[in-house]
């Protein structure tokens, strides 16, 4: 699969927040970033139970919907002591009003209801790249860390506030943004994506 530069890539994200990290992802690489909510397409359901699954799914209904190659991120966090949860459950677990204080406070609940005031946990991101055609690729990337409580923290998003990275001390939501994407589950899925030679300079 190969996308050289100029090419349209469909952003097949319904949230500003993350099609704007994407863009600027994709950005030095000559790639042409719309969204799939600027270009009016559904959000599908996500019915995988894999992250993988999930980011296949969204990029295939956008790749079909747009006739364009399509972009999909499906991410979140795992914490070891719950089994893996919220895991791809991770936006769900911060109900309809996305309010991620209520999934943070629900995971240090469920701790302590098992006797513990922490956790080892990580981030897992899997990003899908699909053509109108039905070919894909799939990259995951991982961040290790463990958990802190109370959250700590301003930057960031979702359940940066309660995650400190191995080897370091202060939580995503404290530490510099731009130190985060160096390092986060986002940027490694999209180191592979990069390595596996997608975008190119010509066909
Ligand atoms: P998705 O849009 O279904 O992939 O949901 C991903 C959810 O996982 C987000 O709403 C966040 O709560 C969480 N998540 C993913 N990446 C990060 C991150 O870098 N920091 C904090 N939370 C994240």
């Amino acid at each position: 699969m190969r996308l050289p530069r100029g090419s349209h890539l469909v952003v097949a994200s319904h949230n500003e927040g993350k099609v704007r990290e994407i863009k600027a992802l994709l950005g030095p690489h000559g790639i042409v970033a719309v969204s799939a909510g600027s270009l009016g397409l559904p959000e599908p359901e996500e019915t995988g139970l894999t992250f993988a699954a999930n980011a296949e799914i969204k990029a295939h209904a956008s790749a079909k919907g747009s006739g364009h190659a399509a972009l999909a991120d499906d991410s979140g966090l795992c914490v070891e002591a719950l089994d893996g949860a919220p895991g791809i459950y991770s936006a769900r677990w911060a109900g309809p009003t996305k309010d991620f204080r209520i999934a943070m406070t629900r995971i240090h609940d469920e701790l302590r209801h098992k006797g513990l005031t922490t956790s080892a946990a990580k981030f897992v991101c899997a990003l899908c790249v699909a053509l109108p055609s039905g070919e894909f690729q799939t990259f995951e990337g991982e961040v290790h860390g463990r958990l802190t409580f109370p959250p700590r923290g301003d930057h960031g998003f979702g359940y940066d506030p309660i995650f400190i990275a191995d080897g370091m001390e202060e939580t995503f939501a404290e530490i510099d943004p731009a130190k985060k994407h160096a390092m986060s589950h986002r940027a490694k899925a999209f180191e592979k994506l990069l390595h596996s030679g997608i975008f190119t300079e010509s066909l």
